[in-house]
């Protein structure tokens, strides 16, 4: 938990969010700003920036949240009709909350 940071405050449920999915080690919920009919957001627990803060003991971590993506598509029923998965990288890559999370975006 870091302070002020305002996805451990989600996956604390410090705030009010409903979950498509909650496992382990993983929240996902849906974008407060969406940018497409479906858009999720995949979201370890434990707080980590951005992908550049990726160490070898993470990189579980990283196949996890592929993965959890994955079910909460099968969930919201676009498996089939298909989505994107993107990971926006510091601030010159459109990051705007550091901490590392993976945009689940479809439902056209
Ligand atoms: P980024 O630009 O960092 O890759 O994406 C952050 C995303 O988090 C944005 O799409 C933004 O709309 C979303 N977001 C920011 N604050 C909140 C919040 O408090 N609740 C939810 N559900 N989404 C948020
Ligand atoms: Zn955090």
């Amino acid at each position: 938990m870091t302070q002020d940071c305002i996805f451990c405050k989600i996956a604390n449920k410090e705030i009010n969010t409903d979950f498509v999915l909650e496992t382990e080690n993983m929240v996902v919920f849906k974008d407060i700003n969406p940018k497409a009919p479906v858009h999720l957001l995949i979201v370890p627990k434990e707080h980590i920036r951005s992908i550049n803060d990726i160490k070898n003991e993470n990189k579980d971590l990283i196949a996890e949240m592929i993965f959890t993506a994955k079910q909460a598509a099968n969930i919201m029923s676009i498996n089939e009709s298909g989505y994107k998965l993107l990971f926006n990288v510091e601030k010159g890559g459109g990051q705007e909350v550091f901490h590392i999370h993976l945009h689940l975006m479809g439902g056209w």
